[in-house]
């Protein structure tokens, strides 16, 4: 594996994480194969093309629990106005609380600086044991892109790759820049119906004084209301 962490660091990040209780206990059999789903992405806010996504991946791939990491300064949104790591926390907290296979984490939000990927899953390539397998799952048009993200050789040694499509979707250039990439890259495509939701969706929905209910948990909502989040009115709270 192509490593950048040193050691201490690990150790560090390790000790954070097991006093927080941040990440679920994995791998203790060391007979036994464990598979953690990794969601990873903005949240801004979490929807139910995210929840569908990671229960979809859950199910098929056989996987043990999903945790759902919003990123702490995302590297490709520097540009953008991006909610608060804790609004974002706070909303998948809420979105993933009713769900036993699933799990909130304050990894990325609690890191400092831009998050990248490839660090990400090299920290926790290397706290889990061997025997833990690693799914990192993201939208199949984010795959293509995955290739030239940052360190993307780091990734590529790090986890396995589960690309969410839409039934009908074009699986051809995903596959061709997958192809082409020098890095040994393990993807697995599933199909995930009725998903043509975003997060910019709902933002513009919400500016738009339109209602979120069917397209995200309705906890968020109504933490969207409650914090006055992408221009509602402060203090208002309407579901
Ligand atoms: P935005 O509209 O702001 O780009 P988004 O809906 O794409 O937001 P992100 O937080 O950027 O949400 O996405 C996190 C991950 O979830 C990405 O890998 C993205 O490809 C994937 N994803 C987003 N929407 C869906 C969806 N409807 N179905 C499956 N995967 C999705
Ligand atoms: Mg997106």
């Amino acid at each position: 594996m192509v490593a950048t962490f040193a050691e201490e660091e690990v150790e560090r990040v390790v000790e954070g994480v097991v006093e927080r209780g941040d990440l679920p206990l994995l791998g203790q059999d060391p007979h036994a194969t464990y598979r953690l789903g990794i969601m990873g992405g903005t949240f801004d806010p979490i929807h139910n093309g995210h929840l569908v996504a990671a229960e979809q991946a859950f199910g098929d791939l056989g996987l043990d629990v999903v945790v759902f990491m919003p990123a702490g300064r995302p590297a490709f949104k520097l540009d953008k106005r991006v909610s608060s790591g804790e609004d974002r926390y706070a909303m998948t907290l809420l979105a993933t609380s009713d769900n036993p296979h699933f799990l909130a984490s304050r990894f990325e939000v609690d890191r400092e600086g831009v998050t990248y990927t490839a660090d990400t899953l090299e920290l926790m390539r290397r706290m889990y044991p061997e025997n833990v397998e690693l799914y990192f799952i993201t939208g199949a048009d984010a795959i293509a892109d995955i290739v030239r993200w940052r360190d993307a050789d780091r990734i590529a040694s790090c986890a396995r790759l589960v690309g969410a499509t839409r039934p009908g979707y074009d699986l051809d250039h995903a596959r061709t820049t997958i192809a082409a990439s020098p890095y040994p890259f393990d993807v697995t495509y599933l199909e995930v119906p009725a998903l043509a939701i975003s997060s910019s969706y709902l933002r513009d929905r919400v500016m738009g004084g339109q209602s979120l209910r069917y397209l995200t948990p309705d906890p968020v909502s109504g933490y969207i209301q409650k914090h006055g989040l992408y221009g509602v009115p402060h203090g208002r709270y309407e579901s």
